[in-house]
């Protein structure tokens, strides 16, 4: 694949169009108006009859969970450029939009829909998918970050047939306003093992549960768009019916569940990155040539069509890992996490000097959020930091190099 599609470059007109029409009135709302991003997203999926599909979708997800078939990949097979090219558009004007629709469907409902069993795929995951219900995914903790499966402290102590969990989870997108939540923990089963080893459980918690606490939104440096909070646990009492699975030995294990996630989040910030270098650029072209200095557009000057080559060469390179990801996955490969990782690492890095520069082609117009190019590197900026921080993408493909 070198190339949209028609049928791809069809997608992303509509988007285009209900992003003029639905999505830049709100931006202010969104930016500064703590406007969640709920009603948009439902209305995206109404307006592009997304409910139904993720129905018909959900369905399927469960025929094949019920005739004990593997799940069909996230983010992937031969629908990846159809679901890819409206998180493109989506992240030229929101960043966060896209963080928050991706977490509930992709990270909490795929989750579900990979792991639960078909009484909790039909419970919690057919909401998720139709955006009917909120969802959060919350593996982080305040003392554990990068080290999120080994430092984990959140445990669910067997009682009965029950389990106790206590703990809390930070930086957690839908944390304020999510009505389920896929909640990773240790297994504390009275043994003494070191904690750094015990058995990874995921739980469904639903919002409102005694002992469950939800914080308000904290402030942050971009991505208004997308709700990010706290989640306390204080002796939640929950049943087996809410352990994934049902089974402490969910296939392929909890920490297993959490990679497979990484892999397509870190897919899935390459898009992300490609549509903020693509409006960078859309923005910083347009910006040179109206900009008059010295009796010639800015356009005219060497150093600014170094930046605006710079741009392009970035719009390039991650457009072809995107191409590469749509046609690896149209085959059925699925990539390895050092790939994904290399992939994000590369995209998150470029998206974020593209949005650098183009802040410096508008000189202080760049700094002032009319102009939308400081919104773009405030948002893009946290690619570098979720779904693992550059530097665990670094050590993640410096392992498989050295392991070969
Ligand atoms: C807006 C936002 C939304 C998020 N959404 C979610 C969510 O929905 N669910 C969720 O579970 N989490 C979420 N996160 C958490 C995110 O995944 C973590 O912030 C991230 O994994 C980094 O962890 P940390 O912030 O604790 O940094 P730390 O792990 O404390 O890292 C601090 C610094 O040390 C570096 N470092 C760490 N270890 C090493 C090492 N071995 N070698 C070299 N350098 C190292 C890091 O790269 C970083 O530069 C979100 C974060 C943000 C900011």
């Amino acid at each position: 694949m070198y190339e949209w599609s028609e049928e791809h470059q069809a997608i992303a007109d509509v988007v285009r169009r209900f992003v003029d029409e639905e999505i830049r009135p709100h931006l202010d709302d969104l930016e500064f108006g703590d406007l969640p991003p709920y009603g948009i997203l439902r209305k995206m999926y109404e307006t592009f009859g997304l409910k139904d599909m993720a129905k018909e979708n959900f369905q399927r997800q469960l025929d094949r969970k019920k005739n004990d078939e593997a799940p069909a990949p996230s983010r992937g097979g031969s629908n990846a450029g159809a679901t890819l090219i409206p998180t493109i558009e989506l992240s030229k004007v929101s960043l966060g939009l896209v963080t928050s629709l991706g977490v509930s469907t992709g990270l909490a409902a795929g989750t579900i829909m990979k792991l639960g069993t078909p009484a909790q795929m039909e419970r919690w995951g057919l909401d998720l998918l139709t955006l009917d219900k909120v969802g959060a995914w919350a593996l982080t903790e305040p003392d554990s970050g990068s080290d999120a499966l080994g430092g984990m402290r959140t445990t669910a102590k067997r009682d009965g047939d029950e389990y106790i969990i206590n703990g809390s989870k930070t930086w957690i997108t839908n944390g304020p306003y999510a009505d389920t939540i896929v909640l990773y923990c240790k297994l504390d089963d009275g043994s003494g093992d070191d904690i750094r080893n015990r058995k990874v459980l995921t739980f469904i918690l639903d919002a409102g549960m005694p002992g469950l606490e939800q914080s308000k939104p904290m402030r942050k440096m971009g991505q208004h768009g997308s709700p990010t909070g706290q989640v306390f646990m204080t002796d939640v009492r929950v049943g087996k019916d809410r352990l994934l699975g049902e089974t402490e030995e969910p296939r392929g294990g909890g920490r297993e569940s959490a990679k497979d996630n990484f892999v397509a989040e870190r897919a899935g910030v390459a898009a992300m990155s490609l549509g903020v270098i693509e409006e960078c650029l859309r923005l910083s072209v347009d910006y040179a040539k109206s900009r008059m200095l010295w009796g010639k557009p800015i356009a005219d000057y060497q150093l600014i069509q170094l930046k605006l080559a710079n741009m392009e060469v970035a719009r390039v390179n991650v457009q072809n890992l995107v191409f590469r990801h749509i046609e690896r996955s149209a085959a059925g490969a699925i990539p390895t996490l050092a790939e994904a990782s290399a992939m994000k690492l590369y995209s998150a890095q470029a998206a974020c000097q593209v949005a650098d520069e183009a802040i410096q082609l508008f000189g202080g117009n760049g700094y002032v959020s009319e102009y939308r190019v400081e919104t773009l590197l405030r948002d893009a900026r946290v690619l570098r930091i979720y779904a693992g921080t550059d530097e665990m993408q670094v050590v993640a493909i410096a392992k498989d190099l050295v392991r070969r």
